[in-house]
């Protein structure tokens, strides 16, 4: 069974990046590497790496941490069709993405200098958009999680503010 704990403590300091992000005390690639970070740590233990996201992974473009309008398009790369699995491993990373999800400004930007032009983005849009097994949708929820993995957030209760 695996650890729930990291993934919360995780999405916890993910929440934080993004606040600080959001406030301009941070820029955008590190933001990225600290969130990145939170996803690889729950590895610590055996954690889930959805649940280090959970804060901003239905919201969020994982490459320009744009917040999605509500109803508009998030791609997930983990919702690309089969014949692109052998690619999952390393896409994230080669794509240097915070997040598995993706604005299509961005989806389309990205994709075909990843592919080398050999794929057909937009049935691979299509394919994502249709697919009924794909759990988590693929239009932004809008807004950031109101919960920590369906957890009330922690009081802050340092000097900082939230
Ligand atoms: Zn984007």
């Amino acid at each position: 069974m695996s650890c729930h704990d990291i993934g919360r403590g995780m999405n916890d300091v993910v929440r934080r990046t993004i606040t600080l992000y959001d406030r301009n005390e941070i820029a955008l690639e590190p933001a990225k590497k600290i969130i990145a970070t939170c996803e690889n740590a729950v590895n610590w233990c055996d954690g889930n790496s959805y649940e280090a996201l959970d804060y901003i992974r239905r919201c969020r473009c994982g490459k320009c941490l744009k917040l999605v309008p509500k109803g508009e398009k998030l791609y997930s790369i983990y919702d690309l069709p089969y014949e692109y699995e052998n690619k999952y491993p390393y896409m994230q990373e080669e794509l240097e993405l915070a997040s598995d999800g993706l604005c299509e400004e961005c989806f389309d930007r990205l994709m075909p200098a990843y592919c080398y032009g050999d794929w057909n983005i937009e049935s691979m849009k299509k394919y994502i958009e249709n697919d009924d097994s794909n759990s988590d949708g693929c239009l932004s929820e809008g807004q950031h999680r109101e919960f920590n993995n369906k957890h009330l957030w922690r009081e802050a209760t340092y000097w900082y503010e939230l």
